[in-house]
């Protein structure tokens, strides 16, 4: 396993070469396999991937499709976990409730820094 890092290195040279030649097709990404690995690379840039998803994910910044709308304003998203939190903006549901206080958050970014707040609240002032 000593040149591991070296192989991959070489691999992503030819990866990149046989790229160049698969740009011309239409298709929105392409698949080639070096040495079993198989790898997708993107139509419109030198990006490339082993997971298929992370290039048909990435293919979508350059087409601007937003495979996921939103039901109630039509809004679209790249990604389905943007919806689902832009969802939570119309529903009003706050999943992630403090225990201490109870107000609730539609993102856990946000309730960790409450919970964080209570925390140091806890000190001499209250
Ligand atoms: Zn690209
Ligand atoms: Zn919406
Ligand atoms: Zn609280």
């Amino acid at each position: 396993m000593g040149d591991f890092s070296q192989s991959i290195t070489k691999n992503e040279e030819q990866a990149r070469n046989l790229f160049r030649l698969l740009k011309k097709n239409k298709e929105m990404f392409s698949t080639v396999v070096i040495r079993n690995v198989k790898r997708f690379l993107c139509s419109f840039c030198d990006y490339s991937s082993p997971l298929s998803a992370n290039v048909k994910r990435h293919v979508l910044q350059h087409t601007g499709e937003r495979p996921f709308h939103c039901s109630y304003c039509s809004k679209g998203f790249i990604e389905k976990k943007n919806l689902i939190t832009h969802m939570l903006r119309h529903t009003g549901e706050r999943p992630f409730s403090c225990s201490l206080c109870g107000k609730g958050f539609t993102q856990k970014r946000s309730w960790t820094t409450h919970m964080l707040r209570h925390c140091s609240a806890e000190s001499p002032q209250v």
